[in-house]
């Protein structure tokens, strides 16, 4: 077996070194359990977090340890009677491993759905696709008409916020970094407006785009994108923090947001969540973008690298703002 070993916290941005790659025989497989093939790695802003020992909503993954992650992966031996060879699974929270020994019935087959690629699990009916569901239509609960904002809007959680707001009829503004990327959000996402806050002013920008001021802010960014954006929500605004990736390599406590007081002054219902809790309703909110995806109208873009041994050294495409859509190691074969 192959699997990636944290072997020290990094400091600031993750560094070689921090993890290696080691082959190991495989475990031998116990009754009830099933012997996984990672197919699609899923590379996550969160991988970072669970690098350093912080008071996080799950431990840090231990030195010595294999790095935590999951993605989708085939059953290759099985001693758990409700899956077979050739099963593809969602692993959830494994390892960074070509094989993995995981309990059977924490995992269900995937079906193949007309149309639809596999990757899809990886992003709108995966955890990304459940965190922009919930995250928007539990917590922040948009009207028709209203104005949303979402920021890293053409990642894999933003882009599909988005698009599920556009569903519910609100105007929809994402906050970007590239030219490409906002106009992939306008032309192909269907957003109403982008805006690059590498090159534009944010504030100036929100004030041209969002005349009526903004009644949802889906935080995915913090920083200071995040404080412009709350200086302009309305009366009775909701703001589902989601994200801080501005954050997760500082060295440093981050100050602000400034505009602070302006969750007091609107009554800003500002909720933290981690879409692990939503687990339960994770069918629920699969049907529903199933169904969105295979009436069109929800597109999705994936940022695809091949190989095990890249997985550490692609995951600062996420904090460099390489990626567009969601970020994946292609680890084996479909
Ligand atoms: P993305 O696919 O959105 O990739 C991250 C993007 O963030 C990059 O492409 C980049 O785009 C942007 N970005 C990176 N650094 C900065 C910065 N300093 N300032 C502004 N933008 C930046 O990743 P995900 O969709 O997986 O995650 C998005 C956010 O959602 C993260 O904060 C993540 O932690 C959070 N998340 C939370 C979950 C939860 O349960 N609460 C679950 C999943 C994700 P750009 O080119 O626009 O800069």
């Amino acid at each position: 077996n192959k699997s990636w070993i944290l072997r020290q916290r990094p400091v600031g941005d993750l560094k070689e070194g921090d993890l290696e790659l080691v082959e190991a025989p495989l475990e031998p497989l116990k009754d009830g359990e099933v012997r996984t093939r990672l197919i699609y790695l899923s590379l996550d802003p969160t991988n970072r977090i669970w690098m350093s020992d912080v008071d996080g909503y799950l431990p840090p993954v231990g030195i010595g340890d294999a790095m935590r992650g999951g993605g989708l992966a085939e059953v290759v031996e099985s001693k758990f009677d409700g899956l077979k060879p050739g099963d593809i699974v969602n692993t959830g929270l494994a390892t960074w491993s070509l094989y993995s020994n995981l309990p059977g019935e924490a995992l269900n087959a995937l079906p193949r759905l007309p149309g639809v690629p596999l990757t899809a699990y990886m992003g709108p009916l995966g955890a990304t696709g459940m965190t922009a569901y919930f995250g928007l239509m539990d917590i922040a609960k948009p009207k028709a008409g209203e104005t949303v904002v979402v920021s890293a809007a053409a990642g894999a959680v933003g882009s599909m916020v988005g698009q599920i707001a556009k569903i519910q009829g609100c105007r929809v503004v994402g906050i970007a970094g590239s030219d490409e990327k906002c106009r992939w959000l306008t032309e192909t996402a269907g957003f109403d407006a982008a805006i690059n806050y590498k090159s534009e002013n944010v504030g100036a920008a929100l004030d041209e785009h969002c005349p009526d001021g903004i009644d949802i802010n889906f935080e995915n960014v913090g920083g200071k994108i995040m404080d412009q954006v709350i200086a302009r929500l309305n009366d009775f605004s909701r703001m589902p923090l989601c994200g801080l990736i501005s954050t997760y390599n500082a060295t440093e406590p981050v100050p602000g947001p400034y505009s602070f007081s302006n969750l007091l002054m609107r009554r800003t219902l500002l909720k933290g969540f981690i879409v692990i809790d939503y687990f339960p309703r994770f069918p629920e909110g699969i049907q529903q973008m199933a169904q969105w995806l295979m009436e069109g109208k929800i597109k999705f873009e994936t940022d695809i690298v091949h190989g095990l041994e890249n997985a550490p050294g692609s995951l600062s495409r996420l904090f460099e703002g390489k990626n567009l859509g969601k970020l994946i190691v292609q680890v084996s074969e479909p």
